[in-house]
């Protein structure tokens, strides 16, 4: 008989109908009358509860003992209106056989709560757990609701590379992609030929698409890449990965007011998917990992976010100098703690934060009338601060290259990048938004190497 997944079954009439379902035990219980198995296959939250009566439990009784917590199993028989309370279908049993048994004395996943951290220690396993298995869905069709988004406004999925020669990108520390013989020229006491080296010279894991897909916004138009990214800082914080997907949509002839726009709309259209389409999942996550999650994603998507600049944002922070550990001044870097004051005590929701000091940010980011500050937005939400940054970017040659020199970065590291601001330059606008932070966000998870299947963070590469 074909097997039926627990979603589908659950999408059926309890109507007797005879059907076979494959998946994993999750708990087993015994009483005289009855043996109840509780089996899970990932296609949903919930379990399919699989009852024998006495008879069938006789009969069944070799296979129902090898039947234990996280064995994977196949059980035919009907499908039936549940009397249990919470569930409106159950399967009456009338057969089970083993497929793999899972021995209870050494299979880590037993009935009781287990700790996040002890489960990322066993990542291969995790994904059988409740938590585990409705972040993998909430991820699944998060990334693809990014595709629909974009794509349903006519913009281009451009896939940008992954290994580049340029160090050029300046979002953070790279990781060196090398095939030279490292120890050979340890022991050799001389400095690495990169003529040698596989691309004849230095290479490095990408930390941003953004200046590749810049190129193809000058000739498409509306275009946006996906894929993973690389920072080799040593932050080990709650919301940093060493390896992390990252979305860059980048429009042409928009402005920083169109950027918040589609930033805005963007996260909306995430969340709104995210409470529709998993709605089971996020409502365990409400219950379980987060109280109040549902209410305050509900909120997020029927009010405009809060905009202000980053000299208003400085000034609402200095009202409260005593509720921070780093105190903030005009021209400092906003620290996660204002970021999170800023959503959670000034704005009660995301805020957009535009215009910030041209020293503390990229060297591409449009320059102000003012001279001072940068057209930049970052969206910062409740709970850990920044999910995207972005600006417009500066269209003019020449400030760019005033920009680049003032850095004391090397002009002929950009000379095709400058080549887009050399031939029909336009104003252009993007941002980019942290998969992973994004999981944070609708999910409620506290970590983020609990959001994505296999973290990589300093010290840790483990699977
Ligand atoms: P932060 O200040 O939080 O370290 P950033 O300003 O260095 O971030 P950007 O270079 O602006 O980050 O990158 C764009 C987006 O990528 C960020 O808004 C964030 O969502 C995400 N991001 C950046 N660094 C990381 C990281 N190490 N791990 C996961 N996501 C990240
Ligand atoms: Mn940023």
């Amino acid at each position: 008989m074909k097997r039926l997944t627990v979603k589908e079954i659950f999408a059926l009439e309890p109507d007797g109908r005879s059907i076979t379902v494959k998946g994993w035990i999750r708990t087993k219980r015994e009483t005289k009358a009855a043996v109840f198995l509780e089996l899970n296959d990932g296609s949903r939250m919930g379990n399919l509860q699989c009852v024998f009566g006495e008879a069938e439990a006789a009969a069944n009784s070799g296979e129902i003992a090898r039947a234990g917590t996280g064995a994977s199993v196949s059980v035919t028989g009907s499908l039936v209106a549940s009397p249990a309370a919470g569930q409106k279908l159950e399967l009456r049993a009338e057969s089970v056989s083993v497929i793999g048994e899972a021995p209870a004395e050494t299979y880590p996943l037993q009935k009781k709560a287990h700790s996040l951290e002890f489960l990322r220690e066993i990542a291969h396993l995790r994904p059988r757990t409740n938590t585990f298995g409705a972040v993998a869905r909430v991820r699944n069709r998060m990334a693809f609701a990014v595709h629909q988004f974009f794509q349903g406004r006519g913009f281009q999925y451009i896939h940008t590379p992954l290994i580049t020669a340029s160090d050029a990108e300046g979002a953070g520390a790279m990781f060196q992609v090398t095939t030279l013989d490292l120890a050979r020229i340890a022991s050799s006491g001389q400095e690495p030929d990169y003529s040698k080296d596989f691309f004849g010279k230095p290479a490095y894991l990408t930390v941003s698409g953004q200046l590749n897909v810049e190129t193809y916004c000058e000739a498409l138009g509306s275009v946006y890449t996906f894929g993973p990214t690389f920072r080799a800082e040593n932050s080990n914080t709650s919301r940093h990965l060493s390896e992390f997907w990252m979305i860059e949509p980048e429009v042409a002839f928009a402005d920083i007011g169109d950027n918040m726009d589609l930033a805005e709309d963007f996260l909306k259209h995430l969340v709104t998917v995210a409470l529709e389409d998993c709605a089971e999942d996020l409502e365990f996550f409400d219950k379980r990992i987060q109280p109040g999650l549902l209410e305050s994603l509900r909120k997020v998507i029927s009010s405009p976010f809060t905009r202000m600049s980053y000299t208003d944002a400085v000034k609402e922070l200095e009202k409260s100098p005593g509720s921070f550990e780093f105190k903030p001044y005009w021209g400092c870097d906003l620290q996660s703690e204002h970021e999170k004051f800023l959503t959670e005590k000034v704005a009660g929701g995301p805020v957009i934060v535009t215009d910030y000091p041209k020293e503390i940010k990229s060297f591409y980011m449009k320059v102000n009338e003012d001279g001072k500050t940068v057209r930049a937005m970052d969206v910062l939400v409740p709970r850990f601060g920044e999910i995207i940054g972005g600006s417009e970017r500066e269209e003019g040659l020449e400030v760019l290259l005033g920009r680049i020199r003032d850095l004391g970065l090397r002009e002929q590291d950009y000379w095709w990048y400058l080549d887009l601001r050399r031939y029909g330059t336009t104003p252009h606008s993007g941002f980019g938004l942290g998969f992973e932070r994004l999981m944070l966000y609708v999910t409620g998870m506290t970590n983020i190497r609990d959001v994505i299947p296999f973290p990589r963070a300093p010290k840790l590469a483990d699977f």
